[in-house]
């Protein structure tokens, strides 16, 4: 087996020795590293990633750098994020928000974001951020599961995506626009306005460990997507993993290149940084791999958490990013989402000159559950070893039969000792769902993997037909519900067809109502009505006619079987085909 030992440059990595640091760990013990409210009014995550900063010794140091996308740059140091977030929660007094209630935001990658973040969480609220490139249907699906009261967002995204679906929406009472200076009626407001009237002061009420924080939506193989809610005990993992798997040191300038409408964007392009008192860039831009590499040299970036869509685009490129630019400061690099296969740890390795390391974590962990170490040899393809804390397994999962296997090298489901602080507490209203996610003391987590002899995992798949595109998840019935909606469409499947730069690129398969023609005019109006409705992440980009959907027995559309097809693979066990 071919490993790569990287030596320690600059700092000294936090975790010198895995094995013993994950025998001796207990979360107990790394609980002492939080603050928690005084008074001894609980634990909130505002407060450990902001007030006990801004009111302590790092009161100015830059929390959060944010590069516009004209390049332009605004420093915000601790003590600005804690004013401005203790007014937003003022607003959200005024505007009658109380303990519980859903605070969304659909924007991009602005201040307002943040400050909205921590106000929601102060004020004990459930903040769920939305990915602003989502189309008025996934936004309305979201908005509308999560009974959202109050959703933060700009006069464009306003007019562009909550318009065609606000009067659907009756539990929305207020929306607050972060770019106008005046109301617009009685209940879509300016947010500038109402700020400017609130005091810049707040107590963060007393917050239980187990409270409800922080909402993020997954999907789902059957069904529209599965709110999955997180406590605010989570912070304890953002601050374990910001530590052991991202290396944070005090004078780190990191970056997160996730949006926090996904929960990689969230957990570390918001949280783990600031509870560890680091500075963390967030650019605006989307991904261009020339200001990529500027905002590496331009901001020192010390540690870079990105994700293998970046990576291969990169690899793709013509630019030697060592020669070009000056990444001397560059220590660490991490990697998330999907598979990082072998050669491309070896290109950025030899790229780079620094490690990269896989981690593996979902939606529902909350934080990084398995991952490579600074100080650990790097077993290129491989995700690496559970977090110290945390306890992996494979299991052989039937209807009936629930069985760890201990023998090494055998491929089986993932699985997880629950009592991490970051799990998932529920799926919003499905109480169902939730409990089948669980054997036991065992988290099962829908993906396929192995274990080597010497402890280190190995993805497989996803055990299901959920697509991984540009490392975002995207349930195919979501999907095919949007496409049935078109006049001409039938029927509709969707699969994930492997990509070489997005992982999975949406393949839809339609099968037309009578009397209409499958012509190239058609199927480029069904994927213009679904890039409309789903916005482009999200809808097919490309489109089969077939004439009728493989379909089992029971009725359900056999989607591993028009993927197989569609790569010329075996397809497998077809007892239960309907016309078998
Ligand atoms: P999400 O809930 O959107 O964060 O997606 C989580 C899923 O992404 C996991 O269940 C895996 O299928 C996949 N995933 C995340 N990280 C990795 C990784 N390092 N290697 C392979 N697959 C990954």
């Amino acid at each position: 087996m071919h490993e790569i030992n990287y030596q320690p440059v600059l700092a000294e990595p936090n975790l010198i020795d895995y094995d013993s640091y994950y025998q001796s760990f207990t979360w107990d013990n790394e609980f002492q590293n939080l603050d928690s409210l005084p008074e001894g009014r609980g634990l909130n995550i505002a407060h450990e990633a902001v007030d006990r900063h801004a009111t302590g010794l790092l009161k100015n140091h830059v929390a959060i750098r944010w590069v516009r996308k004209d390049r332009s740059v605004k420093d915000i140091t601790f003590q600005d994020l804690y004013t401005h977030s203790n007014q937003f929660a003022n607003v959200l007094t005024l505007l009658g928000v109380t303990k519980g209630d859903t605070v969304f935001t659909l924007l991009g990658r602005i201040p307002e974001l943040y400050v909205a973040a921590f106000g929601a969480l102060k004020k004990t609220a459930v903040f769920c951020p939305l990915f602003s490139v989502f189309g008025p249907e996934p936004v309305y699906q979201r908005l509308s599961r999560g009974d959202a009261k109050i959703l933060v967002t700009t006069l464009d995204l306003y007019e562009r995506k909550i318009t065609p679906i606000l009067n659907r929406l009756p539990k929305l009472q207020y929306v607050l626009l972060t770019d106008v200076q005046t109301d617009i009626n009685n209940t879509v407001l300016s947010l500038p306005l109402l700020m400017d009237k609130t005091s810049t002061s707040f107590i963060i009420p007393p917050t239980k460990s187990d409270d409800a924080a922080l909402l993020h939506f997954t999907s789902g193989t059957t069904g529209m997507p599965k709110g999955a809610l997180h406590i605010h005990h989570a912070v304890l993992t953002h601050q374990v993993t910001g530590k052991l798997v991202l290396d944070l040191h005090p004078d780190d300038m990191y970056w997160c290149t996730a949006d926090p409408g996904w929960v990689t964007g969230t957990s570390y392009g918001i949280i783990a940084p600031l509870v560890n008192g680091v500075t963390s860039i967030v650019d605006e831009e989307e991904f261009d791999a020339a200001r990529w590499y500027s905002i590496l040299e331009e901001h020192k970036i010390t540690v870079w958490y990105t994700a293998p869509t970046a990576i291969r685009r990169l690899m793709r490129m013509n630019i030697q990013p060592t020669k070009q630019y000056n990444l001397e400061h560059l220590r660490l690099i991490l990697s998330v989402g999907e598979p990082l296969h072998a050669d491309a740890v070896r290109w950025v390795q030899k790229t780079f000159e620094v490690p990269v390391l896989d981690n593996w974590w979902q939606t529902e962990t909350g934080g990084i559950m398995i991952s490579n170490y600074r100080n650990m040899p790097v077993r290129p393809g491989s995700m690496g070893k559970p977090l110290p804390g945390v306890e992996a397994g494979i299991a052989e999962i039937t209807e009936d039969k629930f069985r760890i296997i201990t023998k090494t090298g055998k491929e089986g489901h993932l699985v997880l000792k629950c009592g991490w602080p970051s799990m998932f507490k529920a799926y919003l209203n499905e109480k169902e769902r939730y409990k089948k996610c669980f054997h036991g003391k065992w988290y099962i987590t829908g993906d396929l993997a192995s274990r080597d002899k010497d402890g280190y995992f190995w993805f497989v798949g996803r055990a299901d037909d959920i697509i991984k595109t540009s490392g975002h998840m995207v349930g195919p019935f979501e999907v095919e519900s949007c496409l049935m909606q078109h006049d001409a469409v039938a029927e509709a499947a969707v699969i994930g067809k492997p990509n070489a730069t997005i992982g999975e690129m949406v393949k839809a398969f339609i099968v037309l109502k009578s009397g209409n023609k499958p012509d190239e005019n058609l199927k480029l109006d069904i994927i213009a009505h679904a890039r409309k409705k789903l916005g482009p992440a999200v809808a097919p980009k490309e489109l089969a006619f077939i004439e009728s959907l493989p379909k089992t027995r029971s009725g359900k559309i056999l989607r591993r079987l028009l993927k197989a097809r569609e790569l010329g693979l075996p397809e497998g066990d077809l007892s239960t085909l309907e016309s078998s």
